[in-house]
This record gives C-alpha cells, sequence and structure tokens, in this order.
C-alpha cells in the first residue's frame, strides 16, 4: 500500500482518539489530510512590534521569553501557563490554559513567533492562547506566514490539523502525478505536490493563487473529461429511429386549447428531428417555471407512440407523476396510457406512454422497446437515476433517446459546464395570454387586509396556495407549521371558506384526493409544505402566499411563484416573514422586484457566491468543487480546451483513466 493511502493513525504521534475526531469529518487516510483544503487563509506574515499592539487584532509578534512557569489555578481545575516576552520595542504578557506542556517546551531566552489574538482586561492587553514557533527552526508551519484556516470539528484544533496535514503532505511527493505532462506545460501549471503544499502553507500570496490555479484546474477539467466522455459514450451508441409524422403532429398541435408559443414550436422541432437519428438524444430542456415543458415532452411522448416505442416519463414526486398522467391522457386520447408510483403499479406492456416516480427505475419494471426517455425536473434525480432510466431499453441493441427538463434558469454557458454532455434547448417566452405575477413583502399589521383579500379573490372564484416552512409546530424556532396553520385558517379565519392541507407525511391516498379536490376547486385554500413546490399545473389558483418566507431559498421561493400565474387571470405572491435580518430582507425585497428567473439566479450568484448558484445545487457536480467556482470562467475555457486535446486519445493516460473512474464511483454515491 502507498503511504499516503494509510490511515491517519500510522503517522506519529497520532492516537486513537485524534483518529476518530478526525474520523467524523471523513477524514480517515494521510491523502484525505492532504485534500482537506483549508477554508482560508490568514496573512500572519507581517510582524507587529509589541508596542504597536491594539486590543482585538491579529498579530504575530517575535519576542524573547523573559519568563515562563506553569500552575494549577482557580479551585486546580484549570492549568494556566504564563509568560513574560519581550521584544526592543516592550514586553507583554502571555496566558495559555491547559497547555502545561508549553512551559517544558519553550525556555527562557528562546526566540519565538506568537500569532493570535490581543486581548484586554483590567491589568493591561495580552496575548491569550497563541500559536507559537520556535524562531531558529527553519520552517514555520504556524506562525510568521499565511497560515491555513481549516472547517473544524469538535476537539481537534486549526494548530493541531496544520501539525497533522504538514506531517503528512511529507507523502504529498509520491502522490502520481495524473495530469498529462503537455497539459501542465501548455497551460503553465504547477506540478501535483507543490501545489498540495503550498495550498496549505504558501509563502506568499501568489504561490497561493499558483496552487489554487493548478488544484482548481483539477477540479473543472476532470468534470468536464466525465461529460465529454459520457457524450463520446452515448453517440457510440445506437438508438431507435423514430420518424417525425409531420402530419399527425400537426394534427395533435392544432388540438391543443392552446397556441404553442415560438419557443416550445422550436424546441419541439429539434426534440423531433433528435429522434429521426439512430444515435441517442440527450438533451436539456430548459425553460422558466409555467414555460410550458410538459406539452413539448408530450408531442415527443405522441411522436414515439405513433412509431410503436413506448416512451416514459419519470418526475420527482407522486403528485407531480399523478398530473402529468392526468394531463397526458386528456391531451393524447387514443393512447393507452400508464401510472407508475410507489403507491400505484398498473400493466404497462400494452401502454405506449408510461408516467411516473423513481419507482420506475426499481427492479422488476421492465419496458417494453423504449424509445425515448424523458426526465421532468431533473436536477431532483441523483445521477445515477438518471443513468438507469436510460439503460431500462427492454432492448439489448439499442438505447432510448433521452430528454430532461428543468426550471432551474441556468446561463446557457454554465449549463454547457455542468450538462456538458447533454444538448441545450431553451424555452425563452411565457404564453401570451399571461399576466406579470404582482408580487408583494407584507408587513404583518397588514394580515388582515391580505386575508380580506384572498376572501374576495375566492369569493370571484380563485384558489389560495398558503406555504409553510414546517409540517408541525415547532416552539423552539417559532415558524409557522402547516397544521397549525391549516386549524387558524379553517377555524378562525376562512370559517365559511374550503381549506385543505398537503404535506409529505400524508398516505398517498389522502395526497391525491385533496390534490384532486383542489384541482375541482372542491378546496378554495391549500394549505402545504414545500411539496408543492415543482411543476404542479392549477391554472385556477391565483394567489401563492408565503409564510416564513426568509426560509426559503431564491430558487425555492420563485417555483413557489411559478404555481400561479398560469392562466389568464392576474395573480399576485404574497410573502410573510418575521426576520428583521437585514439581509433577508434585502433577498426578499430583490425577489419581489423581479419576475425573472435569470436575473435572480444572477442575485444570488452576486449574493451567495457561485459555489451555492441559484438551483445547481443538487446537481452533483457542483458539489464535488472544493476550490473552483463556476466564475472562474478562464479555467473554465481552458479546461475546455484541454478535455477537447485529451480526449480522443484518453487510452494514453491510464492514470488519467484512473483518475475519471474514482471520479464516477464518486459521483455515482452521492
Ligand atoms: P412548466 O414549464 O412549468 O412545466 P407546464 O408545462 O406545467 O409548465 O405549463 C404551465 C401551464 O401553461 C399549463 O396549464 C399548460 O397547459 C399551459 N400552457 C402551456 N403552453 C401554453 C401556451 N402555449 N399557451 C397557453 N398556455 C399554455
Ligand atoms: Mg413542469
Amino acid at each position: 500500500m502507498e503511504e499516503f493511502s494509510k490511515p491517519i493513525s500510522s503517522l506519529a504521534g497520532v492516537g486513537d482518539k485524534t483518529a476518530s475526531k478526525l474520523h467524523k469529518i471523513g477524514l480517515e487516510t494521510i491523502q484525505d489530510l492532504i485534500l482537506y483544503f483549508p477554508r482560508d487563509w490568514q496573512d500572519l506574515s507581517k510582524l507587529t512590534t509589541i508596542k504597536e499592539l491594539e486590543k482585538d487584532e491579529l498579530v504575530t509578534i517575535k519576542g524573547r521569553v523573559d519568563i515562563i512557569n506553569s500552575k494549577r489555578a482557580w479551585k486546580k481545575k484549570m492549568n494556566l501557563t504564563e509568560a513574560l516576552v519581550s521584544d526592543d520595542s516592550d514586553s507583554i504578557k502571555i496566558i495559555w490554559f491547559n497547555q502545561p506542556y508549553i512551559a517544558k517546551s519553550l525556555n527562557q531566552g528562546d526566540e519565538v513567533y506568537f500569532s493570535g489574538k490581543v486581548t484586554q482586561d483590567k491589568f493591561g492587553i495580552h496575548l491569550n492562547n497563541p500559536t507559537y514557533k520556535k524562531a531558529n527552526k527553519e520552517e514555520t508551519t504556524h506562525t510568521a506566514r499565511i497560515v491555513p484556516i481549516y472547517s473544524l470539528t469538535k476537539g481537534v484544533t486549526d494548530k493541531q490539523l496544520r501539525f497533522l496535514i504538514s506531517e503528512a503532505l511529507k507523502f504529498a511527493k509520491d502522490i502520481p502525478e495524473w495530469l498529462p505532462e503537455e497539459l501542465i506545460k501548455k497551460f503553465k501549471l504547477r506540478d501535483l505536490p507543490w501545489a498540495y503544499k503550498k495550498i496549505h502553507f504558501p509563502d506568499s500570496f501568489k504561490e497561493l493563487d499558483e496552487a489554487k490555479k493548478r488544484l482548481k484546474f483539477d477540479e473543472l477539467f476532470i468534470i468536464q473529461l466525465y461529460t465529454q466522455n459520457l457524450k463520446k459514450e452515448v453517440q457510440a451508441q445506437k438508438a431507435p429511429t423514430i420518424i417525425f409524422k409531420e402530419d399527425e403532429i400537426k394534427e395533435f398541435v392544432k388540438s391543443l386549447p392552446f397556441e404553442l408559443t415560438a419557443a416550445q414550436k422550436k424546441s419541439a422541432w429539434r426534440i423531433l428531428q433528435d429522434l429521426e437519428k439512430n444515435t441517442p438524444m440527450n438533451r436539456l430542456l430548459e425553460g422558466d417555471v409555467g414555460s410550458g415543458k410538459t406539452v413539448v415532452a408530450a408531442l415527443a411522448m405522441y411522436d414515439a407512440a405513433l412509431n410503436g416505442y413506448q416512451s416514459v416519463l419519470m418526475a420527482p414526486t407522486e403528485i407531480l407523476a399523478e398530473q402529468h398522467y392526468k394531463t397526458i391522457c386528456e391531451l393524447i386520447p387514443a393512447k393507452d396510457v400508464a401510472l407508475i408510483t410507489g403507491a400505484k403499479k398498473r400493466k404497462i406492456e400494452n401502454s405506449r406512454i408510461i408516467i411516473g416516480t423513481h419507482a420506475l427505475i426499481q427492479k422488476g419494471i421492465d419496458f417494453d422497446n423504449l424509445g425515448l426517455a424523458i426526465i421532468d425536473e431533473q436536477h431532483r434525480f441523483g445521477v445515477k437515476q438518471r443513468k438507469t432510466l436510460r439503460y431500462k431499453s427492454g432492448n439489448s441493441k439499442t438505447v432510448p433517446h433521452l430528454l430532461s427538463m428543468t426550471a432551474t434558469p441556468i446561463p446557457r454557458s454554465l449549463a454547457l459546464t455542468i450538462y456538458g454532455d447533454l444538448d441545450l434547448s431553451i424555452i425563452n417566452e411565457l404564453p401570451k395570454n399571461r399576466k406579470p405575477i404582482i408580487s408583494r413583502l407584507v408587513t404583518e399589521d397588514k394580515r388582515p387586509k391580505a386575508y380580506d383579500f384572498i376572501k374576495n379573490k375566492v369569493q370571484e372564484g380563485r384558489q389560495v396556495f398558503v406555504v409553510c416552512p414546517l409540517i408541525e409546530e415547532s416552539d423552539k424556532l417559532g415558524v409557522k407549521s402547516v397544521t397549525q396553520e391549516y386549524d387558524k385558517l379553517c377555524n378562525i379565519i376562512f370559517p365559511d371558506l374550503k381549506v385543505g392541507m398537503l404535506h409529505g407525511r400524508l398516505k398517498s391516498a389522502e395526497k391525491e384526493q385533496t390534490m384532486q379536490d383542489f384541482k375541482e376547486n372542491k378546496i378554495n385554500i391549500l394549505v402545504s409544505t414545500s411539496v408543492i413546490e415543482v411543476g404542479i399545473d392549477i391554472p385556477n389558483a391565483t394567489i401563492m402566499m408565503i409564510e416564513g418566507a426568509d426560509r426559503f431559498g431564491m430558487a425555492q421561493l420563485h417555483q413557489f411563484r411559478g404555481r400561479v400565474g398560469r392562466d389568464v387571470h392576474q395573480s399576485y405572491c404574497l410573502l410573510f416573514t418575521d426576520s428583521d435580518s437585514e439581509k433577508s430582507l434585502a433577498r426578499l425585497n430583490m425577489f419581489v422586484s423581479s419576475n425573472d428567473g435569470f436575473e435572480l439566479a444572477e442575485y444570488d450568484l452576486q449574493i451567495r457566491g457561485p459555489g451555492d448558484v441559484y438551483g445547481t445545487q443538487q446537481s452533483g457536480y457542483l458539489d464535488m468543487l472544493q476550490l473552483a467556482t463556476l466564475a472562474d470562467h478562464v479555467l473554465i475555457n481552458e479546461t475546455k480546451e484541454a478535455v477537447e486535446v485529451i480526449l480522443p486519445a484518453l487510452e494514453k493516460y491510464p492514470l488519467l483513466e484512473k483518475k475519471l473512474d474514482t471520479f464516477t464511483k464518486q459521483l455515482h454515491l452521492e
């Protein structure tokens, strides 16, 4: 076994206790330690003279130990080590708690670097628990340099981690360089051991930047290598040729209760063209909430059915699968449509169109000549689930065409990185009949007015969603719960109206009944958790009221809002919050002022940083980025170029193939 693959406990001076604490943050091997990159770096490389010290500053001083001793203090529960240290300007007291060994390791007369926070009490200023390093040693790991700051676990200090990592780094040189030499040269990258060493302990910010560049390059390169390789694999496979049945499709489009938007037509046309090829389609259909993706999917499924092929549509929740089932049954009356969810399994042999949840990809569900697989709200599914669906063709010679759909408004350039294996169609317009939704942040004193408003709208025949953050009352958090809110609205606020309740803990049959009643307007007001977040389509609902709005992400709020405004009626989104955090309020105000998912995504990108980009949290790949972000445009382009150079001859680079293999396995673990 290579040294760096050995457990941390094999490092000198690491006991089981430390090892088990590190285990908690996922660190098991020496390599894990090396790969545990700092979350920040602090510049302690500038020395301050003792005379210049000011309260609350984080400083590094270099001084001579004049006195040092250790004693029991305060009812003997604590050990206190005190030192007096001086430089040419002045002297200062230093205090350490419960670290008696320091008095043994530092001696009178030693020249030492101390880094820590300046604290003040009634006796004047002193340094509290500083890290230290004797000045005569060549290497200064802890102090007098740029120091790494790590995400810690209980019982493990930064200092301990720094020590362990510096020990682990002795084995970094043995970690094989997997990036081809030509790329290292071409893109002027540092070698791997150097980058590992300097990401933890850079001697300057320039070195830190170079280390970051190399390691970010790796992260972005491997993602793109993975997606492009996938694309290559897919293109090497055969898919059934599904002829574009133009006459029937035109007839179908004419029979729709509305006219398709230009963007819908264009996307549908691209998809129908893809289906005619004998290589599998792999397309992402991106369109803001309410842009009408379902009908585009239905067109493609209808085309496949006309050709005698089965097609399948997978949705992330039962409620949504149920809804799609009903919609598609209405749209395509002549075809036999089946529904498969955890709760329901119908015979599918004779069905040309099958709708369901992830239950579709379970064992025991077999397709017959599957020609087309569609994944709705694809970001809700893991990489593995998506892949499983793709290979369930029921035919050993072909794989189905794949269409993924998402409402996540990721800009095209970004989408091409994360979903580099996919072709992209964007529906960038809403149907013409829509009025922009009016959104308001409502203050608590206007709540009664909001309830009056709701009552009026219900009397006009419209319906209302009320979304709450939790299912049951939680006294700890003081956030609104569905059951509590339901009781209140039912009994006190709207005793004359029909109020329904929906959340994930209800039985499937109950959920279904409630949705059905809401759809048929037998329920006026539906109180629910975020279960209605994705996909739900109730055109007659025109008010979306959100309690505890600060507790939801921007993407989620936009999804909620997308539940209304799906028809000609003017719609409203009312946000309530009891937060007085300036940041939350700024975010909610921004949300209220824009109806545009792309704009909100951009805002989120700036506020929260690209690691957290709007709606992409579950993309799978992004979680694997430690240092790189989607804002690293230059590196994204460079790595893309690098992949183009390498991929055609991937087999020439066995180490790279191995790396790709490890990456793939990791990705499928999520
Ligand atoms: P999403 O893209 O969010 O999945 P849906 O497919 O659920 O959107 O469509 C939203 C609503 O808009 C549905 O009620 C659908 O019938 C309706 N719709 C779709 N396309 C059009 C159109 N071109 N004109 C008018 N209404 C449309
Ligand atoms: Mg949808």
